[in-house]
């Protein structure tokens, strides 16, 4: 697992620990249970049942200035990773049953109305889609490989939880009465939280038990069902927490603080429906703000 380190890494490898899998993961730092890049690369993927990519720079990470360095980070850490990975599978004499790469739903169009599922159509109209666009076709196997390996692709919106990502970043100010909408607090925040995120991706890699894998991907919105609003998602934290969320924070100033190019992921968002994920059968701990801000929280 490449990226397993990381916030949605450590929940998947507990999961899959939990279930008595073997997770070796593939990192930039050497150590117990970890192989590095360079490894994957001089030696090949180690013989394994499923393979999934979650490495990243982080999109929001509050260290880094908006510039072009970091630009051309956030796309290599993903790209370059999927391709790496993409490839060692094909050379892998006995391919893993399944490789899963995580994406993202900046590939849907923000809109107010507009709803989106896995059938929809969508081409590149801005940097972060553009690089979801980069980061799937760098996942996709040789078409005699995709015979054997099942490939998934999942699109997660805000990844919910204690340990990372969004809430890390926000349970402070908001504890401290500061939180509040961002932007216009009209537009729709997808997200999902973080157990039922690594609950998707164990599915998405057990074996398919008797159809054949399909040369394209299969896509799952990694999305909670609840269409929820950032204004909605506020309250809820303001309410969860028992604070004032009083406070506005204006587009310009997200723009002026992140850049406009991704100040839209918090400022703009969009209608996702988990809509094959649900038709899979998947069923959430979460399917709801109340029940994983309260998991969250306490
Ligand atoms: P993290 O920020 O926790 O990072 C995951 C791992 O990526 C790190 O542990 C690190 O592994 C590796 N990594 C970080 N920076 C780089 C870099 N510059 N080059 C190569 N590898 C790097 O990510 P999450 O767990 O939050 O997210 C996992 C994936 O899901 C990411 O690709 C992310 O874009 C995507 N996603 C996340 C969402 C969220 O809300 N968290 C929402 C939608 C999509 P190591 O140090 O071991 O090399």
């Amino acid at each position: 697992m490449r990226g397993g380190s990381g916030f949605v890494g450590r929940e998947l490898t507990r999961l899959l620990r939990d279930k008595g899998h073997e997770v070796t993961l593939i990192s930039r730092q050497p150590g117990p249970g970890k192989i590095t890049w360079g490894e994957l690369e001089s030696q090949g993927l180690p013989p394994c049942e499923g393979a999934v990519n979650l490495a990243g720079e982080n999109l929001i990470n509050p260290l880094r200035w908006w510039n072009e360095s970091y630009k051309k980070d956030l796309f290599s850490s993903r790209v370059d990773t999927t391709k790496a990975l993409s490839q060692a599978i094909a050379a892998s004499s006995s391919p893993p049953h399944s490789w899963v790469l995580v994406s993202g739903v900046a590939c849907y169009k923000p809109s107010l109305t507009a709803q989106y599922t896995e059938d929809s159509e969508w081409t590149p109209f801005d940097l972060l889609s553009r690089l979801v666009k980069e980061w799937e076709a760098a996942a996709l196997l040789p078409e005699n490989v995709a015979k054997t390996t099942k490939q998934v692709i999942i699109r997660p919106g805000a990844v919910l939880g204690r340990d990372g990502g969004a809430m890390k970043q926000m349970l402070l100010p908001f504890w401290l009465g500061l939180g509040g909408t961002l932007g216009s607090g009209r537009q729709p925040f997808p997200w999902i939280h973080v157990s039922d995120l690594a609950g998707i991706i164990v599915r998405a890699l057990e074996p398919l038990a008797d159809t054949p894998p399909s040369s394209s991907p299969q896509v799952f919105n990694g999305v909670a069902p609840a269409l929820n609003t950032n204004y909605e998602f506020t309250k809820e934290l303001g309410r969860v927490l028992r604070r004032p969320t009083i406070l506005p924070v204006p587009g310009f100033v997200m723009n002026a603080l992140l850049g406009s190019e991704r100040a839209v992921i918090l400022t703009q968002g969009q209608k996702v429906i988990p809509k094959r994920t649900l038709e899979s059968g998947f069923q959430y701990n979460y399917p709801d703000l109340t029940s994983a801000l309260k998991e969250i929280v306490n």
